[in-house]
């Protein structure tokens, strides 16, 4: 029996592994893929306080030391459903000790495990634009995530691609240091904001480049453009840019606890900065729950918060 069962090994799980430890509790931190999460694929970090530039790996491999140094268990193992059982009988009255021993279970494909306890920090994915270029150049110009690259790209020229919130955003924020910012987008109009959209067309130096598709992401070690086709015109062409910004959709990783808590339309667990759920003693951590910003740092805030309402639960807390 654990006291708590962490699901996802990204920087909200391992945070909460080390959190959870440190107040005296076990821990088991469960991963399919690979340990750190999405940050383990980037080249370079160089927005994490107190750490001016650091390799993701590296910082995975830092966080996965820390954790399990301090006897958190992992398990390379995805999960698959998490039960919740009546707590022990006899214990029917309701109550702190009630509270205290409600048990849950935790299955993967091969085994069960019973804990106390659940953070859920299944992270999420970026929707790719499956144009070819794409994967042969993540990282060398194609980014999904404005906030964390943009800098990278100071006094150039990019390309938005999307037309929800986090295309105008991403758009706004580029907007600040880029020479040039085209947001591209299939439809006419905006997904997004109106206010956004509104204060972007106002700007000098961003460009919509609208009713137009990505067609292929054009360089050799690095982007040096976009291929574009205007679809009302049938009219295709190429705008040189360093930067390709893919902002058309984030997937959350929690189809397997769809039915235990709940969900908010786009699939992501609706909790709060204390990330209670809506089942007790179920908890959510970092981009899998509902919040505005997805960044290392937030991830981190929810690991904390999650385990420490966590402890508090298993020690008979509601
Ligand atoms: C390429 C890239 C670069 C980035 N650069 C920066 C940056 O420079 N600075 C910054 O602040 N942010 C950056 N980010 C964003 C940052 O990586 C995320 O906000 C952060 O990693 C989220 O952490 P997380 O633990 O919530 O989720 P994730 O990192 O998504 O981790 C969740 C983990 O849970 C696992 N999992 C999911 N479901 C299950 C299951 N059922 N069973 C077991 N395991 C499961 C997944 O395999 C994954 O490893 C970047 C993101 C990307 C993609």
């Amino acid at each position: 029996m654990y006291d708590i069962a962490i699901i996802g090994g990204g920087i909200a799980g391992l945070t909460a592994a080390i959190y959870g430890q440190r107040a005296g509790k076990s821990t088991i931190v469960f991963e399919k893929m690979s340990f750190g999460g999405q940050i383990v694929s980037s080249p370079m970090v160089e927005n994490y306080p107190g750490i001016a530039a650091i390799s993701g790996s590296e910082f995975t491999e830092r966080l996965l030391e820390q954790a399990t140094s301090l006897g958190a268990e992992t398990m390379q193992a995805e999960v698959q459903g998490v039960e919740k059982e009546v707590p022990f009988a006899g214990h029917g009255q309701g109550g702190d000790e009630e509270v205290s021993k409600a048990l849950f279970r935790v299955r993967t494909a091969k085994e069960v495990f019973e804990c106390r306890s659940v953070v859920l920090a299944g992270g999420m994915e970026r929707r790719l634009l499956g144009v070819s270029g794409e994967e042969r150049l993540k990282g060398a110009g194609v980014s999904y995530c404005a906030t964390c690259d943009g800098m990278f790209f100071k006094g150039r020229d990019v390309a938005v691609v999307g037309g929800g919130n986090t295309a105008l955003e991403d758009a706004e924020f580029l907007s600040e240091y880029c020479k040039r910012v085209y947001l591209v987008h299939r439809r006419e109009t905006f997904r997004g904001e109106e206010g956004t959209v509104r204060r972007l067309a106002e700007k000098e130096n961003v460009e919509f480049v609208l009713d137009t598709v990505a067609e292929e992401i054009l360089g050799g070690q690095a982007v040096e453009g976009i291929r574009l086709c205007n679809k009302k015109e049938d009219k295709c062409f190429v705008l040189n840019v360093s930067g390709v910004f893919v902002a058309v959709g984030q997937i959350p990783k929690n189809e397997p606890f769809a039915s235990l808590v709940k969900l908010d339309e786009a699939g992501f667990v609706v909790a709060g900065e204390d990330g209670r759920t809506s089942v007790p003693g179920i908890f959510a951590a970092g981009d899998c729950r509902t919040k505005h910003v997805r960044q290392l740092t937030t991830a981190a805030a929810d690991g904390t918060a999650a385990a420490l309402a966590a402890v508090a639960w298993v020690n008979g807390g509601k």
